[in-house]
């Protein structure tokens, strides 16, 4: 029996030094400690032995039984600290392996030029204002002073979504629900989409960017709005940029003038950018029409206001001498690419 309990501390002792995890750990205990293993099996015979027998044997089982529980819990351990090993060891970053290299957009030129041009009018101390795409009729046409048998609306071939709503064929209606909203002074402007139903070719598109500028306070004046624009197309063009105001007619302004830029290509000479022109016309703009004014509760005889408009698309196209508007739209990445 002396033999068998030393041939049991030997076997555990070897399988315990080869078990690989700790479903095999338990596997043994059961195999030795168990109800019905080895060593209790032994214990279980006690009772055959000789009194004098019975204690030195009965210590030695103990002995052995000891032996395995510290055997077990020295193995589990060692079984814990090999696999943190493994586990921390395949988790090791290697910080001088190349990284995933991921691809970045970049802005769209609309966004790059429409950064630039907010940029200009927000250090001149405007406010940047956004108004709604779809829009009641009353505001993109009738408080501009653009009535319903006006005939400027024939030339905004316009999306009606019913007789009161339209989408918006040009930014000027959030200048009255600015003013509507808020008395003098007022120096805001407002970038946005716009709609109107056109074919789609080169020089045109359903949808496309206006970016809007309304100023009304106690004596603004014509001056004011000439030094405004100036500024601004210094700012945008470089400061040896020429400008000239043309008389020109807006219903919702009066009076009215479109702005040409002297071409920055030819200097006025003509070329092909210009059209032979040596002039590039890049805005239109005038004095806020009293009744304007009126309509959204502002009283044009203390107050007076400027307010101008441009199509974003041109001005990028002049830019980035880009001779298609529908390149903007199309998204295909290797034009966008360039910018
Ligand atoms: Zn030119």
């Amino acid at each position: 029996m002396k033999q068998k309990l030393e041939e049991i501390r030997a076997s555990a002792m070897r399988e315990l030094a080869e078990a690989t995890g700790p479903q095999a750990l338990e596997t043994l205990r059961v195999k030795y400690l168990g109800k019905k293993g080895e060593v209790t099996a032994i214990l279980k015979q006690m009772g055959k032995l000789t009194p004098e027998e019975r204690p030195v044997i009965g210590e030695l089982a103990n002995k052995v039984r000891t032996f395995i529980e510290e055997d077990l819990t020295k193995r589990a351990a060692e079984l814990k600290a090999e696999a943190t090993k493994k586990r921390l060891e395949l988790e090791r970053i290697d910080v001088t392996l190349p990284g995933t290299h991921r691809e970045l957009g970049v802005p769209h030129p609309l966004s790059i030029v429409l950064d630039e041009i907010k940029e200009i009018f927000v250090g001149m101390g405007f406010d940047i204002v956004e108004g709604p795409e779809v829009e009641y009729d009353y505001y993109n046409f009738e408080a501009l002073n653009i009535p319903k048998d006006h005939p400027a609306r024939d030339t905004q071939d316009t999306f009606y979504i019913n007789d009161n709503i339209v989408l918006r064929t040009q930014t000027s209606p959030v200048q009255i629900r600015v003013m509507e909203k808020q008395q003098p002074p007022i120096r805001v402007i407002s970038p946005g989409r716009v709609y109107r139903s056109d074919a789609v070719d080169a020089t045109h598109s359903p949808l496309f960017h206006q970016i809007e500028g309304l100023v009304v306070d106690k004596g603004v004046t014509f001056a004011d709005l000439k030094g405004t624009l100036e500024t601004f197309v210094k700012r945008l063009y470089g400061e040896d940029s020429v400008v000239r105001f043309r008389p020109h007619h807006f219903p919702f302004t009066e009076p009215s003038a479109e702005v040409d830029v002297q071409c920055f290509n030819c200097h006025g000479e003509g070329c092909r950018l210009c059209k032979g022109e040596g002039w590039i016309e890049i805005l239109g703009c005038g004095m806020v029409h009293p009744k304007v004014l009126s309509n959204c509760g502002i009283d044009p005889e203390v107050y007076s206001g400027f307010a101008l408009g441009m199509g974003l698309e041109r001005v990028v196209m002049r830019r980035y001498n880009i001779d298609d508007l529908r390149l903007f739209y199309e998204n295909d990445v290797r034009f966008l690419k360039q910018f």
